[in-house]
């Protein structure tokens, strides 16, 4: 496992709760227009800490911090993610787990085993150019073990239905989230994803970003006026849909 950065607090990356947030590197996915390039093309000379570095912080700030929020890269691309998370999980923190929704079997063990509290999954796109979105039909590129495959969308299907369907929100959160690219998101996406995942508890669209860091620069985004227009398209069929972070 690769622990590439710590916010050691945040008010922001796990609603109502005062967190850090850990960093892991490496990703599945290639989204051309991630913002966390450095960690997805060599997350290994970003490793920054130990785990026992991380969990010594925790011990140290059980007092003040009340969540931890694992994010990445990909975090479930790791196969001892629930052992590093049973350990923070000994500390009394809640956990909030960002993912793109990759690996469904590793969200259901997470949320058995009672070692995640919150999940917050990217929609990158609507199904018909979900590969094309998260970087995955690139002949190019060997470096994802699922480009050109069908077999990773009907992964994503199965968490969007895991977390709608299967999880019990007395005890379990979810969002879906999607940073909204001029380039690559249009209405007709909105309307695809609404008819998918109609019903979500909580879905926020994010507005794209450009940064130095951004794997493929030249992408923009969209005006404030035209995000709410995407969000009038989703309302019907997703009543709590919301813009997050949007100036
Ligand atoms: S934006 Fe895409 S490529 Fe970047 S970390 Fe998230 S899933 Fe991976």
């Amino acid at each position: 496992m690769l622990f590439c950065g710590l916010q050691k607090t945040t008010l922001l990356d796990y609603p109502e709760h005062v967190a850090a947030t850990v960093f892991l590197g490496g990703c599945n996915f290639r989204c051309p227009y991630c913002q966390n390039s450095d960690l997805l093309l060599d997350p290994a000379s970003y490793a920054a800490y130990t785990k026992q570095d991380i969990l010594s912080y925790l011990q140290k700030r059980k007092n003040i911090l009340t969540g931890v929020c694992i994010t990445g890269g990909e975090p479930t691309i790791y196969h001892d993610l629930p052992d590093f998370l049973a350990e923070v999980k000994e500390l009394d923190y809640l956990v909030k787990l960002d993912s793109n929704g990759s690996n469904p079997f590793m969200l259901q063990t997470l949320y058995e085993q009672k070692l995640i509290d919150y999940v917050a999954m990217d929609i990158k796109s609507g199904p018909s150019d979900y590969l094309k979105v998260a970087g995955l039909t690139d002949p190019a590129d060997h470096s994802t073990s699922y480009a050109f495959s069908d077999e990773m969308l009907a992964r994503i299907r199965e968490s969007v239905y895991f977390l709608m369907h299967e999880t019990d929100e007395k005890r379990f959160t979810y969002e879906f989230r999607t940073t909204v690219v001029r380039e690559l998101h249009s209405a007709d996406t909105f309307r695809e994803i609404g008819d998918w995942i109609k019903g979500a508890k909580r879905y926020f669209l994010q507005s794209y970003k450009e940064s130095e860091q951004v794997l493929c620069p030249g992408f923009s985004a969209y005006s404030r006026m035209e995000l709410e227009k995407f969000i009038e398209i989703l309302k019907p069929n997703i009543p709590s849909v919301a813009l997050r972070g949007v100036d």
